[in-house]
Formats: C-alpha cells, sequence, structure tokens
C-alpha cells in the first residue's frame, strides 16, 4: 500500500504510507480555498487511493471526487455486505437483482475482455476467489475437492445483462460477481472525469497503484511515471514512462496480494481460471499504458492471465494500448509501440525481444 508522490523534479515516485502525516496534511490543506496544490488520501476500495492536485484544486473537487469513491465501492465491491454486486450474488439462480448503469457498464466490460481472453479473465471467478481469500482474513490453500466443486460455476458466457430491464441475473446458485481487477480502473476514470469538471488542471490519481494524469503539469512537461520493480519494495521502479494528460498506467503483478503458504509456496491474487490456482506462467507482471483506465485495469489483469506469447499478441492487436511484461528472469518485454514513451533504467532489468 502507497501513496503517489511528486517531488520537484516532477518525477512521480511512489512511497509507503505514512498515514498520520498524509491525514495531517490533508486536512491542513483540505481547508485551504482553492486554487493552488492540494492533496488527500483515504483508505477506499480496500485500498489506499490518493489524489495529488497540483493546479486548480479545490476541497469541493476532492470532496466529489472521495464521494464518488466510496460510492463505486458501496455499489461495486464484491467484499462487503449491502452493495449491488453482494446482491446479485445473493440472488444468484433465483432472480435478476436492479443494478444501475455504472454496475452494468463495468460489468459488460469485464465480460467483453473475458470473451476476448477465452475465459482466461473471468468476473465470474468469485467462487474460486472466496476460497483462497488471498490478502483478506481467513487466506489459505483450498483443497482439490473444493476446487473442483467450485470450477464450474465460473463461466462468464452465462451471465445476463438486461439494460432495458436494469438489472444483471447469475442464473445458477453459487455464481458470484467479482468486479476486484476492473473497478479500481473505472473509479480512477470516474475521478479524472470528476476533477475536470470541478475546473482542476493538473492532478495525479492513484488508487493502490493504479495511477491516472489529469490536464497539463504546471511547468507544461510531460507527466513521468514509473513503473514497479516488482522484485523491490513499493516505489522502486524499473524505468519511467513519459505521457501527455489522460495518461493512465496500471500494473498487475505477483506482488500485489499474495500470502506464502504452509507449504513455503507464494500464492498471488490472479487466478487460473482453468485450474483455480494462481496463475504460474513465468511473469512478475503486466504494466499496461493507456488513456482508458477502466480498459488498463481490466487489460493488465487479462494480459497476465494469458501470459507473454498471448497476452503480447492480444495487446498488439488494440490501438493506443502499450504493454510491458516482466518476468522471473528480470526481462522486459514491450509492444512494439512501447519505447516510444517507456524507459528502461534499472540495469538489473534487461529489454527482451518479442516472443
Ligand atoms: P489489483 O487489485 O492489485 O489491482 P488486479 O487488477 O490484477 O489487481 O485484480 C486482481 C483481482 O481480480 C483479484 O483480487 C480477484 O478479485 C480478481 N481476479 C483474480 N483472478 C482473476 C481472473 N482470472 N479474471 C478476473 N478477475 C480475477
Ligand atoms: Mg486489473
Amino acid at each position: 500500500m502507497d501513496f503517489i508522490q511528486l517531488y520537484s523534479d516532477g518525477f512521480i515516485r511512489r512511497r509507503k504510507p505514512r498515514w498520520m502525516v498524509a491525514m495531517f496534511a490533508a486536512a491542513i490543506l483540505g481547508s485551504s480555498c482553492s486554487g493552488g496544490p492540494m492533496d488527500r488520501t483515504e483508505l477506499v476500495l480496500g485500498t489506499v487511493c490518493s489524489i495529488r492536485i497540483l493546479d486548480g484544486g479545490s476541497t469541493k473537487a476532492l470532496d466529489a471526487a472521495f464521494a464518488r469513491l466510496r460510492e463505486i465501492e458501496a455499489t461495486m465491491s464484491a467484499n462487503a455486505t449491502g452493495t449491488v454486486v453482494a446482491a446479485v450474488n445473493a440472488a444468484a439462480g433465483r432472480s435478476p437483482v436492479s443494478a444501475p448503469a455504472d454496475v452494468r457498464h463495468v460489468t459488460a466490460k469485464a465480460l467483453g475482455y473475458a470473451a476476448v481472453s477465452r475465459g482466461a479473465f473471468d468476473p465470474t471467478i468469485g467462487p474460486i476467489v472466496k476460497l483462497w481469500n488471498i490478502g483478506l482474513d481467513g487466506e489459505r490453500i483450498p483443497s482439490r475437492a473444493e476446487i473442483t466443486a467450485a470450477l464450474p460455476l465460473v463461466d462468464f458466457r452465462q451471465v445476463r445483462i438486461d439494460d432495458a430491464a436494469g438489472t444483471i441475473f447469475l442464473p445458477r446458485a453459487g455464481m458470484l460477481l467479482d468486479l476486484g481487477a476492473i473497478a479500481k480502473g473505472y473509479a480512477a476514470d470516474e475521478v479524472g472525469r470528476i476533477l475536470l469538471e470541478k475546473r482542476v488542471k493538473a492532478a495525479v490519481i492513484d488508487l493502490g497503484g493504479n495511477v491516472k494524469v489529469v490536464g497539463r503539469k504546471p511547468d507544461g512537461a510531460k507527466w513521468r511515471i514509473g513503473i514497479q520493480n516488482p522484485f523491490d519494495e513499493r516505489g522502486a521502479h524499473i524505468g519511467v514512462a513519459t505521457l501527455g494528460g489522460g495518461a493512465t498506467v496500471v500494473t498487475s503483478g505477483v506482488y500485489e496480494r499474495f500470502f506464502i503458504g504452509v507449504d513455503g509456496t507464494r500464492y498471488h491474487h490472479i487466478l487460473d481460471t482453468r485450474s483455480g490456482y494462481p496463475v504460474r506462467n513465468g511473469l512478475v507482471s503486466v504494466t499496461v499504458i493507456s488513456s482508458s483506465s477502466v480498459d488498463a485495469d481490466g487489460l493488465s489483469t487479462t494480459l497476465f492471465a494469458l501470459g507473454l506469447k498471448d497476452g503480447m499478441a492480444l495487446a498488439e492487436s488494440l490501438g493506443h494500448v502499450e504493454a510491458v511484461f516482466i518476468d522471473e528472469a528480470k526481462k522486459v518485454y514491450m509492444s512494439s509501440g512501447a519505447a516510444a514513451v517507456f524507459a528502461l533504467t534499472d540495469a538489473a532489468f534487461t529489454a527482451a525481444p518479442l516472443p
């Protein structure tokens, strides 16, 4: 967990949270009027969310942005009780449930990534996620029998979104929708939209590592966003992406959420929809650079689940999307347009040719 820090050299680094300092600074800044720089950090969407406004800041803008984050959490979280997704899950096998347009939109986006990946990405992974509980209380290695029993419930093709009726329906009892791989990206886009609406001119949004930059930096320079070193502590980067306003950088990795089992194995939170176990394909992280954070978030998880060969092929087939894959051997594979925006700076990593 960390938050983004914009240094005087204009470079964005991610830091471990210093809660008291951050909250105190936010309180002071929050009490100022409008126009100047200000930031706020809160725990929302199960992670540390920070918004740093460099130009055109106002308390109203931050209030509106965090209110929207809490609203998204209150509708789309699969872990919390009382959310729309929880209601859809509770009614699985029985009846469709009313779901607002944004929940249907994000679900439809997730089903789109499920279709292009032929189910390697699947938002009905819920029953498997729940068995492992990775990163939550009660995380454990489930028995093979439990996984075998849960796997048939994972099937994105069965999800019914009815836009005319405004409902979502899971036809089989026990099915569970999980938007955890994509909701933070949608939230970042929403915050970006709201900040611009509130006349913010430049801002950095960091929702637990899901980064989006808004507007133009006051000095007119491009934004510089580091890509996390998956082997090092938070804030260490392997290189820098230099990007214009509206850009987003989203990473899915084995280091985000994991536990070490009694068998000594690292079990991380991106799950193989065929085996029911964490994906093991030699990758440690996949970063997507794009202008849409909902797509970058959905896609980073999708590319990770697909693996280097199929994932890179999918990234290359999409316009306006660049991808950076890192494997266990510290090799870095970049999509053909990535070199124009991303510079590898850590000599411990080597750029490798496309597979
Ligand atoms: P993060 O939450 O760290 O940004 P991701 O965006 O990669 O990471 O999302 C991982 C989450 O997505 C998991 O915690 C789980 O809720 C869900 N998930 C895990 N495996 C899959 C999968 N194969 N398809 C879709 N969602 C998945
Ligand atoms: Mg994701």
